[in-house]
């Protein structure tokens, strides 16, 4: 498929308000296909179909694909892609407005899967969503930009272990499938990319009594970056010192280690601790 010659053909010029850069290398397409492991009664959500390059390869081998598209300007495009292969169905919307739970119901015979070359702008908003609709999702291959990769996929110890790793850690077994330099889109994004998977779990990776309290307590470990644990849980969470070295200490973890330390077991052991004093 040729991008420069669709732009050409319908006119199109490139949104920057809405993260418009459509991929001309094909070969992250590839990778993001096998990924996603697509078996041919495979329901899959595209959000963001663009021209749809990476629709076409998804219709090939899935049995059918919802493509989500906000911009009408990239409707006819789509629509002469759509007329040609009857497993694409589009729908134009702000995929933020979806009700996933809907979709599920009416267009797929159960769970589906997202492939997707995500807008950057809304990515944080998009990967809460999946992992907030994880009973309806099997698993999702997604475009996002390097550095949210490299927190998504993070292990503790590392700098780059945050709110967002141990958000979706819980919820969804992470794997970096690989990096896309900035040439392979038109125009060429600001910053590198890479794809991700996210194998949603059913349950949670490990078992959180309250969610509420488990995340307050880790963004409050997370609050104050350069500061121990017990300091900057004390602070956020305006509780006695002495009280959190105790929970620190029944959760058995060391007073004097920072938050991107802990492993999700240890924040879960100690937002049980934090609850009792709460
Ligand atoms: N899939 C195409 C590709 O790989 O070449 C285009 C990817 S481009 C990075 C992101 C796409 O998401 C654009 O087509 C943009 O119009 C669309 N988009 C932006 N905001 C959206 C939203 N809220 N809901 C659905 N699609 C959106």
């Amino acid at each position: 498929m040729n991008v420069k010659a669709i732009m050409r053909e319908f006119g199109i010029r490139p949104s920057k308000r809405l993260g418009q850069h459509f991929l001309i290398d094909e070969s992250p397409l590839y990778s993001m296909l096998e990924a996603a492991e697509l078996k041919e009664d495979d329901g899959v959500l595209e959000i963001g179909p663009g021209l749809g390059v990476l629709t076409l390869k998804l219709a090939s081998r899935a049995g059918k694909v919802v493509a989500v598209e906000k911009d009408p300007a990239l409707l006819p495009a789509l629509e002469k892609l759509a007329a040609r292969h009857k497993n694409i169905c589009l729908i134009n919307e702000d995929v933020l407005k979806l009700n996933l739970e809907q979709i599920a119901k009416e267009y797929f015979d159960g769970k589906f899967k997202v492939v997707a070359n995500l807008p950057y702008y809304i990515t944080s908003p998009i990967i809460m969503k999946i992992v907030e609709n994880r009973h309806f999702i099997e698993m999702a291959v997604i475009m996002v930009q390097k550095e949210v990769a490299e927190r998504l996929s993070a292990s503790p110890g590392t700098r780059d272990f945050g709110i967002l790793s141990v958000a979706v850690q819980l919820y969804a077994e992470v794997d970096l499938v690989c990096r896309v330099s900035k040439s392979a889109f038109l125009p060429p994004p600001k910053v590198e990319s890479a794809v991700v998977r996210l194998k949603l779990r059913e349950n949670p990776a490990v078992d959180v009594e309250d969610e509420k309290v488990f995340f307050r307590v880790v963004e409050a470990a997370f609050g104050e970056r350069r500061k121990t644990v017990k300091n900057s849980l004390a602070s956020r969470l305006s509780l006695p010192s002495d009280g959190i070295r105790e929970a620190l200490k029944k959760a058995g973890i060391d007073e004097n280690r920072r938050a991107e330390t802990l492993r999700i077991e240890e924040f879960a052991a100690l937002s049980r601790e934090i609850a009792k004093m709460l």
